[in-house]
């Protein structure tokens, strides 16, 4: 790839994605897959003043060794050394940049059921240290071709080329042009705009029906916003983009009003496998059947993480003529993959889609119907027919979706 077209995705990371500002600690995570991208992120961090950037690499077969050799007991630790650093984000606020390669399939052969014990067992000791950042420091996630996940999403190509067309793939959904940052201030605008028409009717519910068996009703909260695109923090007031690409307009549900099937259009990556052809019954806002053509023991076993993990957490609406979907390229990875249709996420909600969320505790948002798990795990279900129709508390009905894509 050019480096001046990388050059510019750098920029858009630092500038667009965190936002760094003078002053400001970086923390990048990231696997070995493009060592010279990593250091030209770093540069541009630098160049908008961040006073220090740390970066943190990691190797998936090495992370697979050591979910196949060590004891359940010690992956369940969270040692002392983890904790400083998980302190010292709270501490310094840090913004934190996740620059994702990792191959869909890479954790295959491991043992499931020791993975999500290990998790179950670090979640309650991490939650405090997550509560006291939710909201409040920059983060973006962006990917980088690795070539395993390359091999994996164009297996007929030599690795070089499948490499090289990723790149491609993930600049063009990127939005990275001749001038990416200002690009990005007009797609946050449009998205801002879809948030505003939503946001005026205060929708009880939304009704989903496709072709494929879809046929669900979700409610929503009357406190709840659509947001999409852009972020501010609480206290600093940094506008940030979480996530490149974007797509999406989203809300959190209310808790406990989901009923009905939904048939998922797009195979899951989780843990490392895929999930594939599955669907989720609901019934009283929780999943209580599932079913899938592979995988659907880790389907099951992701719902019962925790008491939440069965309930929904998202609510997205994304065009089916999305440049992600345009592009017809299946990423297995859930930032491309979620963005190129409408999907739900069981697990964990989010507090910011309440009007002014900054007034309420954690336990308040809880009330307030915001689900809780240890988990937020998106599934597409958008299709080409997709309708989707938004309830008022008094009976108005507006059509939101006809066709797979946006109606007004
Ligand atoms: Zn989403």
């Amino acid at each position: 790839m050019e480096k001046s077209k990388l050059i510019k995705y750098a920029q858009l990371i630092a500038g667009s994605g965190i936002n760094v500002q003078k002053g400001q600690k970086v923390i990048i995570q990231c696997g070995l897959d493009q060592p010279d991208f990593v250091a030209m992120v770093v540069e541009e961090c630098y160049k908008l003043g961040a006073e220090s950037v740390t970066v943190k690499w990691s190797y998936m077969p090495i992370a697979k060794l050591n979910y196949n050799y060590r004891s359940l007991e010690t992956l369940s630790e969270v040692t002392d050394i983890e904790k400083a650093e998980w302190q010292s984000k709270v501490d310094n606020l840090s913004c934190l940049i996740w620059l994702d390669s990792d191959d869909p399939d890479g954790l295959s052969g491991t043992d499931n059921e020791k993975i999500s014990k290990a998790n179950m067992a670090r979640y309650p000791i991490i939650k405090p240290y997550r509560d006291a950042l939710e909201n409040k420091y920059q983060w973006c996630i962006a990917a980088v071709p690795g070539k395993e996940w390359a091999h994996k999403v164009f297996p007929d190509l030599p690795v070089d080329e499948a490499v090289e067309k990723l790149w491609e793939a993930i600049l063009y959904t990127s939005r990275v042009t001749e001038d990416p940052v200002s690009e990005w201030d007009k797609h946050n605008k449009t998205l801002a705009e879809k948030c505003a028409f939503l946001n005026k009717y205060k929708f009880d519910k939304l009704e989903y029906k496709s072709a494929n068996g879809t046929d669900f009703v979700v409610g929503l909260n009357q406190k709840g916003i659509f947001c999409g695109g852009g972020e501010t923090t609480l206290g600093a007031n940094v506008y940030f983009n979480p996530n490149i690409p974007t797509e999406e307009v989203f809300t959190t549900p209310v808790r406990g009003r989901a009923e009905g099937k939904v048939v998922a259009t797009k195979p899951l990556s989780y843990q490392g496998k895929l999930i594939e052809n599955f669907w989720v019954e609901f019934k009283g806002g929780k999943a209580v059947k599932v079913g899938a053509e592979k995988n659907q023991d880790l389907l099951e076993k992701m719902i019962a993480m925790d008491e939440g993990a069965a309930y929904l957490g998202e609510v997205a609406l994304i065009a089916y003529d999305s440049p992600i979907n345009n592009t017809g390229i299946l990423f297995y990875n859930t930032l491309f993959d979620e963005n190129a249709s409408c999907h739900l996420a069981l697990g964990r909600g989010f507090n910011n889609c309440l009007e002014n969320y900054e007034q309420y505790t954690n336990e308040q948002c809880k009330e307030l119907g915001v689900n809780n798990s240890m988990i937020h795990v998106d599934f597409m279900i958008g299709s080409k027919d997709m309708s989707i129709v938004g309830v008022t508390l008094d009976g108005k009905r507006v059509q939101i979706f006809k066709d797979g894509n946006w109606a007004f």
